[in-house]
């Protein structure tokens, strides 16, 4: 149980962990830790050890890992849907089939939402998500007019083409994707324009499929409940107390009359939080018109502002501190402790509002966004909740309208 813990809680850190929402967190430090410090340490270690050959191995490790287009995602998701289809049949179905809890039906509706979800999964990997060409270009440099927000003039130094906004040169597929989302491991593409309803789709199949498996475990468990008649017993522990037949009594009991279920069910519950998490973040952008490549966009914009903002009252107020009189040297003998914090404080400031500038992608275009207000941020691209859900479900470029023609 604890082991099973321990990995769903790595899973989450591994999912979560570069989202807007902990990459700067606990959360965030941990994953940036599993999926670099602790390999770039790894390898010194390694290299001190064995010589400098292993650089060659984790070179080439780290493309396949984390630079290539690879199945390793695919695979791994497939062998856990694989995984958990046996696990249920063998530990749900058929023995509670013979028992009568479980009929044909479940059986065939497992089969039916598996069916539906290899065809999902097989359009997800091979459905194009779009791509700019000479051909379209000015078609998406009309559709999509660079905000001058999170989006200016620029060329894509791979293709050679000018970058029309909300597009964005994805190097697993070497193509500049119109409103590129982001790179799918477990469909091994990339999500674009043009594949995004597939996205979703995916994730409302995985979904309904798990809700569906955690379903016909909840009707195993009300008939061992029912079956056992514990809300009519009486039952005592070892010193003779009676025992609360409660929740967590039921619990404990489940656990050790159907132990292979109990754990499955909760691993499903693990997911469906996961999937939930993932299609309601995914729904959310949608009814906005923003891509996940946006949302991070306007978030690193905002922290940039907001550094540049803090770092400018800083130094207003270091500008504003009396010279080096007689009087300051009284003050500062007077409230040494509170100014040595205070000066900490401008020299964090100013080193962060340096490495941010350093950094921060934003820093290239400082001119044209000083002056926008970090808490009130424009997404020029939304267009009304009915239009931003057509836009999303007709793309333009697949069902052309008024703006996006002869395509
Ligand atoms: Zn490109």
């Amino acid at each position: 149980m604890i082991t099973l813990g321990i990995g769903l809680f790595i899973l989450f850190v591994l999912l979560f962990g570069p989202t807007p929402r902990f990459q700067n967190g606990r959360i965030g430090k941990l994953y940036r830790f599993l999926t670099s410090t602790f390999f770039i340490k790894l390898r010194n270690l390694l290299v001190r050890i064995f010589g400098s050959g292993m650089n060659s191995i984790f070179n080439m490790l780290g493309k396949v890992f984390h630079g290539e287009r690879n199945p390793l995602v695919l695979i791994i998701y497939l062998w856990i849907i694989y995984y958990e289809t046996t696990e249920w049949y063998q530990g749900a179905y058929k023995p509670f089939e013979e028992l009568g809890v479980m009929t044909n039906s479940n059986l065939r509706t497992v089969s039916v939402m598996l069916i539906v979800l290899a065809v999902v999964i097989i359009c997800g990997i091979f459905v194009s998500p779009g791509e700019i060409t000479n051909s379209n270009i000015r078609h998406y440099l009309k559709l999509y007019p660079h905000d001058k927000i999170i989006y200016f003039e620029e060329d894509c130094p791979t293709c050679n083409l000018r970058k029309p906004a909300r597009s964005k040169h994805c190097r697993m597929l070497n193509k500049c994707i119109p409103k590129y989302d982001h790179y799918c491991g477990w469909l091994m593409n990339t999500i674009g324009e043009r594949n995004h309803r597939i996205f979703v789709l995916f994730l409302v199949s995985n979904l309904t499929i798990c809700l569906y498996v955690c379903y016909t475990m909840y009707c195993i468990f009300k008939f061992k409940v029912d079956k056992s008649k514990m809300f009519k017993q009486v039952f005592r522990d070892s010193k003779g107390n009676i025992l609360e037949v409660g929740f967590f009594f039921m619990i404990s009991f489940l656990r050790k009359v159907v132990p292979r279920i109990f754990k499955q069910f909760f691993v499903l519950l693990f997911i469906v939080f996961l999937l939930l998490t993932f299609l309601f973040n995914n729904l959310f952008l949608i009814c906005k018109n923003m891509t996940t490549n946006e949302a991070t966009k306007f978030k690193q914009l905002k922290e940039y502002l907001l550094l540049q903002q803090k770092s400018q009252n800083t130094l207003s107020i270091v500008a504003h501190q009396p010279e080096n009189t007689e009087l300051t040297h009284i003050n500062n003998g007077l409230n040494n402790g509170n100014n040595n914090n205070k000066q900490n404080e401008t020299e964090t400031d100013l080193e962060n509002a340096k490495l941010n500038s350093k950094i921060n992608p934003y820093a290239k275009h400082h001119d044209q966004i000083s002056q926008l207000d970090p808490k009130n941020l424009k997404n020029t691209y939304n267009k009304g909740i009915f239009l931003n859900i057509k836009q999303f479900l007709f793309p333009p470029s697949i069902h052309p309208n008024r703006e996006f023609q002869d395509i």
